[in-house]
């Protein structure tokens, strides 16, 4: 009989042998551009905080005011004592935001998927999902005991076909896809999929972690090109360009309603540090104050692409794909010498063969930082070709 250790130790020696072991380094945040790794300062090219937010002066203060008031914790669930006023009003400027009826505010967006989708499907029930959703729409999936079926990325032929089979062996069918896809920044056809699902009968929800603060003005990917598309369930993060943390879900009334009741992971976990709260309502003053910014990170990572001749960037995620993990962790290596700090991602985190430089711009980047980039990353391309 193996013991725990031996377990974990071969565990991780298979791991090794195949390049796809994690180890956590430990980073300091300096700036909105730059990091210290291991004694050395970077410009930071894989940081989700796309608007710089959690470092802006305003929100830091609004955010030590709450935590002054209300304290560093919030004490208990929401359904409890953990419901401090902040709350309602970060989900009512949320709703607006999307334009729906309300919002509910969970305490991550991994979280908010895995209470959203279980409370919704069960076992009578199927849902179809993008092979590149992220991970937590996959685990709510699994958790919600419904029939799941995966549709190759984008490919709406694929989830008609899907449908057409599928739709009628069961009571209700929700179709999951991320807004803008996080390891591959490409974005989903929202308004197509939308008309599918409506003729099928099928409940749309759009992962949006990527696209608040982002895309369509920072309304979201639910609003690029201008008009609306209509996505019943739409919900996404605080932590990426809002610049704090928690997820949230954005939908109509009765289902918010619904959530609040039945959601587990909303119920049976604390609610989210007043300080948090705060951060996130500052950061949509200015997010909804100033729509050049928003724009700023999408319009760096096209400077980027346009610069190495790739596909013109959708959003301020650029994917350089190598394939093997250790020239990707190599490339990743050798980039950090050079002061830039772009992690390697690798398998499962992408499709076997996939491995990648996932590459995320932000507001501050400065014209030399993306030059100097796309130099150092045009190396590579060429050592990997
Ligand atoms: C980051 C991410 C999440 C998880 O959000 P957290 O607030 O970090 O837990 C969910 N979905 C997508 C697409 C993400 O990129």
């Amino acid at each position: 009989m193996t013991n725990l250790n031996q377990f974990a130790a071969a565990k991780l020696q298979t791991l090794d042998a195949r390049n796809l072991r994690r180890r956590l380094a430990t980073t300091e945040i300096l700036d909105e551009r730059q990091a210290t790794r291991d004694g050395r300062r970077l410009i930071v090219f894989c940081s989700n905080d796309y608007l710089n937010l959690s470092q802006n002066a305003q929100v830091k203060a609004r955010a030590a005011v709450a935590l002054e008031q209300f304290g560093v914790g919030s004490g208990a669930s929401r359904l409890v004592t953990g419901n401090h006023p902040l709350f309602a009003a970060l989900e009512s400027r949320l709703a607006a935001l999307k334009q729906t009826d309300d919002s509910v505010v969970f305490g991550s967006g991994y979280l908010a998927n895995l209470g959203i989708v279980p409370t919704l499907v069960g076992s009578e029930d199927v849902v179809l999902a993008d092979e590149l959703s992220h991970a937590c729409l996959l685990a709510g999936t699994k958790l919600s005991g419904a029939t799941s079926h995966i549709f190759r990325h984008n490919d709406l032929a694929h989830i008609g076909e899907l449908l057409t089979v599928n739709r009628n062996k069961h009571r209700h069918c929700l179709i999951l896809t991320d807004g803008v896809f996080s390891m591959d920044g490409d974005l989903a056809p929202l308004a197509d999929l939308s008309d599918l699902a409506d003729a099928h009968a099928a409940w749309l929800m759009s992962d949006d972690a990527h696209g608040i603060g982002v895309m369509g003005a920072g309304r979201g990917s639910s609003f690029v090109g201008g008009a609306k598309a209509n996505v019943p369930l739409q919900m996404g993060t605080l932590s990426k360009a809002i610049g704090s943390y928690g997820g949230y879900l954005c939908a109509a009334q009765p289902v918010i309603d619904l959530i609040k009741t039945r959601a587990r992971t909303l119920i049976y976990s604390t609610g989210l540090p007043p300080a948090s709260v705060a951060a996130s309502l500052a950061a949509l003053d200015v997010i909804e104050a100033n729509p050049d910014l928003c724009a700023q990170p999408v319009r760096k990572a096209q400077q980027f692409t346009e610069q190495l001749g790739l596909p013109k960037a959708q959003s301020p995620i650029v994917p350089v794909i190598i394939g093997d993990a250790a020239k990707t962790l190599a490339a990743s290596e050798r980039l950090e010498q050079a002061g830039f700090l772009v992690t390697a991602i690798r398998p499962p985190t992408v499709p076997e063969g996939t491995a990648r430089l996932r590459i995320t711009f932000t507001a501050a980047h400065t014209d030399a930082d993306i030059a100097g980039l796309a130099d150092a990353v045009r190396s590579e391309i060429f050592a990997a070709a």
